[in-house]
């Protein structure tokens, strides 16, 4: 894995609690998981993610701790690979 690609160099981070009335999520840090057999890397969930917690991988896109829950990136997946732990 390269480091470098989960590197989070947002100069702006709001809190847990901002993050929970921007989104609408449940503040329960990467809550949710990308399976890598059945993601096709489109793109589709890091665009749609509204903290930036969607990073590419090496074999897939991966969810990394800035998720706060939302699901947003759940109902954007065509491949039905994005799952709450
Ligand atoms: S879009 Fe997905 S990865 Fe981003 S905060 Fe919401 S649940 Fe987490
Ligand atoms: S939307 Fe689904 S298939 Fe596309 S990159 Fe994200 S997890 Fe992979």
């Amino acid at each position: 894995m390269d480091d470098k690609k989960l590197t989070n160099d947002k100069t702006v981070k709001l809190s847990v609690e901002d993050m929970n009335n921007v989104a609408g999520g449940t503040g329960d840090y990467s809550s949710y998981y990308i399976n890598p057999d059945t993601c096709i890397s489109c793109g589709a969930c890091p665009n749609a993610c509204p903290t930036e917690a969607i990073v590419e991988g090496r074999d897939s896109y991966i969810i990394t701790e800035d998720c706060v829950g939302c699901g947003q990136c759940a109902d954007e997946c065509p491949t039905d690979s994005i799952h709450r732990r």
